[in-house]
């Protein structure tokens, strides 16, 4: 079945894409916790970091070119932000289709909470 992020890939549902290409796409994070949070994605469907594969290395290159692109285009490339990946339970992904956060907009705060 289709994940729910393939469903934004192929418009099958809506969000707001501020980037697509034949590899990935970004989208505005549903529910962001910052300013700016985007979520960039592979258009292959892949899991989670542990499903990646050795043919997949260009495709993962390419989410930090966009992702530097994304970055600039909103005007946070300045003053900075995070790309963060949640893999399975203990990091809390919830939705199983591998994706990057990027977020800024504000002052982040420590990486982790204490
Ligand atoms: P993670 O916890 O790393 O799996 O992150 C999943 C993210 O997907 C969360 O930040 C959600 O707010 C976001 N999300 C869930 N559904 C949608 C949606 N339909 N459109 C955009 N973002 C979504």
């Amino acid at each position: 079945m289709a994940t729910l992020f393939s469903k934004i890939v192929h418009g099958e549902i809506p969000a707001d894409i501020v980037y697509q290409d034949e590899m990935v796409t970004a989208f505005k994070d549903i529910n962001p916790i910052a300013p700016v949070h985007i979520l960039i994605v592979p258009n292959k469907e892949i899991a989670t970091v542990n499903d990646v594969a050795p043919e997949d290395e260009q495709m993962l290159g390419h989410m930090f070119v966009v992702a530097r692109q994304v970055a600039r285009d909103l005007n946070i490339d300045q003053s900075g932000y995070r790309l963060l990946i949640n893999c399975r339970g203990d990091a809390g992904q919830e939705v199983f289709h591998l994706h990057m956060h990027l977020l800024g907009g504000r002052k982040l705060g420590p990486m982790l909470a204490k």
